[in-house]
């Protein structure tokens, strides 16, 4: 039998339609015949063009179209019988190389194995699926897809095949991604605040009540004579709560709520008065050796943020030595980074930078330790021992110099803090409290007014000041204050105020004062100094603010100060 071929019918009614024809010859009784079938093909033309366009419907999708078919459920699963070039464009994978193959050649490591085992499930039972899949095209980017398949099942009911549409979602992902980032930063910024806005809360009266207890127990250190077993128990609760203040200015520090004061300076004295301050606190096991270079480099530095990085560091350092053994060694070099030499830390643009070190033969730290280091709370201390702040306060201080930070750590090798603070020009420095002219001895009768709420704080400083030779009048408020002063004008010398009292704040008091006896130094003690304080005490012509846990070691030489004029800006 041969084909004829395909030709065009026509019906009664005039239409055209799809003709196949095909001859086959027979013979009977030796006569033979040609026999001609002709077939209505309309219907399945109708289907091929059908076909047709949805083969070019598929093909266009930006969805991955996979067919499978339906066996084996079990491994290595159904074998890919159709790709659209949706599929080959974003796998990478030709139909060719595909095609016979199990879907699983899409996953990876990163797949989740709890939607690969639901996908498992469902093809066991036959049943539709929907899930969301990391998916590895043929050069290993991973992707993400939506995936939906459902059973496709023939006339007399059996599952045949698996036709699959897959659309690329990475895209969201990322998004949802860096929302959940935004979210999680938006939460720990926001926890910051709430820590800043408590630890500003209650820095003013955690701070008056160390400045009373330091205060007192200084002067009944002083009245306890030769008592040793009273001293000893006085110089305990004395650490103690140096210990407290020491954490109070940590935590302000933390949350940023310590004002900042940027002086340009070099860089080296102030490392070797911390030096000073370092000699006197480590212990005599440990031995602490400084590498400073004598090029001179200028900063503009905070002096206390400075030194209080530099403190933590080496408090550190040593609670790293074995046995409280071992060696600290600060270093300071200047370094000059140009624009093709490799930053140490990535927000470090080209410059000038005093670089600084601080390096122990510690303990050191395994690579999850150091990669935690600068969380807030992060401690490997026992409880009691380590409050997990010490390095987010260093990083929190460097940043706000605009400065970067970077360690080297090996366990049982030691380690070493990097910090680069950028370098400025050379300028006088403007002298800062620390380096204020030593006060003269003795208070020389000179009257101070002294006005606090808080009864034990009055009560100590009157003691303190007239234990230094001053005349001191105590007021409980500023109209108090105001009515002393109005009776006795010329016989007050200095003013020394608490800042935060009801209804009449210490910067009020200043202001009044400045009208009622202008000239007159007045001094804001406060246990939390906010830059807005500042800026109102130095409009008000105040002389300095004094942090009032400092109370015990700065007041008489404050007074002195302010007595003898001596420049000091609130
Ligand atoms: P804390 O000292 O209260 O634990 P920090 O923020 O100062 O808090 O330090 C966090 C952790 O970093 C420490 O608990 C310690 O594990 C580690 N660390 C810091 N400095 C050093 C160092 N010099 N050597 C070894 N480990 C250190």
């Amino acid at each position: 039998m041969g084909k004829l071929g395909h030709v065009t019918g026509l019906r009664a009614n005039g239409e055209e339609f799809p003709v196949e024809a095909s001859i086959s010859q027979i013979e009977v009784d030796g006569q033979k015949f040609f026999t001609v079938i002709l077939r209505d093909v309309s219907a399945q033309r109708r289907s091929q063009e059908q076909l047709m366009l949805l083969k070019t419907c598929v093909e266009c999708l930006h969805d991955m179209v996979l067919i499978t078919e339906a066996e084996p459920v079990t491994e290595p699963g159904p074998r890919i019988v159709f790709v659209n070039q949706a599929f080959e464009r974003r796998t990478g994978y030709q139909r060719d190389e595909v095609i016979g193959r199990s879907p699983r050649l899409l996953q990876g490591p990163l797949t989740q194995r709890s939607e690969l085992m639901r996908v498992a499930v469902a093809v066991r039972m036959r049943q539709s699926m929907h899930c969301e899949l990391l998916c590895y095209t043929k050069s290993g980017e991973t992707f993400w897809v939506e995936f939906d398949s459902v059973p496709i099942f023939d006339a007399s009911g059996r599952h045949t095949h698996w036709v699959s549409v897959a659309r690329d979602i990475s895209e969201r992902k990322r998004a949802e991604a860096d929302r959940h980032g935004l979210e999680a930063q938006l939460r720990e910024s926001q926890k910051m605040e709430s820590i800043g806005t408590l630890a500003g809360g209650i820095a003013h009266d955690f701070n008056n009540i160390l400045g009373s207890i330091l205060g007192n127990v200084a002067l009944a250190t002083e009245d306890a004579g030769a008592n040793t077993a009273v001293r000893t128990g006085l110089s305990q609760i004395d650490k103690a709560a140096r210990r407290a203040r020491g954490l109070v200015q940590q935590i302000l520090a933390f949350s940023r709520r310590q004002s900042q004061e940027l002086v340009r300076q070099p860089m080296r004295p102030l490392v070797e008065d911390t030096l000073g301050l370092l000699h006197s606190t480590l212990p005599a096991m440990v031995t602490l050796g400084a590498t400073l270079s004598d090029v001179p480099v200028h900063v503009n530095a905070d002096t206390i943020q400075v030194q209080q990085v530099l403190m933590n560091l080496c408090l550190n350092a040593w609670h790293a030595l074995p046995n409280g053994v071992g060696d600290i060694r600060i270093g300071l070099e200047t370094l000059v980074l140009g624009a093709s030499a490799p930053a140490p830390h990535d927000a470090m643009p080209p410059g000038r930078y005093a670089h600084l070190w601080v390096a122990d033969t510690g303990s050191g730290m395994d690579r999850v330790t150091r990669g935690r280091i600068f969380e807030p709370f992060f401690t490997t201390k026992a409880v009691g021992e380590g409050t997990g702040l010490g390095l987010s306060v260093v990083h929190g201080i460097v940043s706000a110099h605009h400065g970067g930070i970077s360690v080297e750590s090996e366990p049982g090798v030691g380690t070493t803090f990097h910090l680069y603070f950028p370098a400025c020009e050379a300028v006088l420095a403007v002298p800062t409290f620390d380096a204020a002219a030593p006060a003269p001895l003795g208070g020389a009768g000179r009257h101070v007014l002294y006005v606090d709420d808080d009864e034990v704080m009055v009560l100590m400083v009157e003691s303190l000041l007239a234990r230094a030779g001053f005349r001191v009048t105590c007021c409980a408020d500023a109209r108090e204050a105001m009515a002393c002063i109005e009776a006795t004008p010329e016989s007050i010398d200095v003013v020394v105020t608490d800042f935060n009292m009801p209804h009449f704040s210490g910067i009020d008091l200043a202001e009044a004062l400045a009208k009622l006896q202008p000239g007159l130094p007045v001094v804001i003690s406060s246990g939390y100094i906010s830059d807005d304080m500042r800026v109102r005490a130095r409009a008000a012509g105040v002389h300095s603010l004094l942090n009032k846990q400092d109370t015990l070691e700065a007041l008489a030489p404050r007074i002195h100060d302010a007595l003898a004029g001596t420049a000091r800006q609130a």
